[in-house]
């Protein structure tokens, strides 16, 4: 079994509802987006994926979050229903948007969502 990782980041601002701390007001964090994904069979370059068209993928979901207030994005904000934008949830979305984009034979691993350099979430359906 193959696996390979990109990176993309975003810069972003949030905050957390209900919650009782510092997190409840508004702030920013720079996000950094690790995709990983797995596959047995190799195409004719030696390749599980070409990264370039990895990123491309990771980036057309990254871009819609980047210097966004994410509270207010449509997956966080629906109409009577408020979704805290955490690295947990932001990692889900992330996986959820990509997903269907995978050819057969090449698995969506799980996505990490690293909300400062020492603190990540990650989602996967495996
Ligand atoms: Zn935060």
């Amino acid at each position: 079994m193959y696996e390979l990782t990109v990176r993309r980041h975003f810069d972003a601002a949030h905050h957390l509802w209900g919650y009782p701390g510092r997190c409840t007001r508004l702030h920013g964090h720079s996000w950094l987006v690790e995709v990983a994904v797995a596959g047995e069979e190799l195409d004719e370059y030696g390749m599980l994926i070409d990264f370039h068209e990895l990123q491309e993928m990771v980036e057309s979901v990254v871009k819609d979050l980047d210097h966004q207030y994410l509270n207010d994005l449509p997956p966080f904000h629906q109409p009577g229903r408020e979704t805290n934008p955490t690295a947990e949830n932001i990692a889900r979305y992330i996986y959820r948007r990509l997903k269907p984009n995978f050819r057969p034979g090449l698995k969506l691993r799980r996505v990490i969502v690293w909300e400062s350099p020492s603190a990540r979430a990650s989602y996967s359906e495996e």
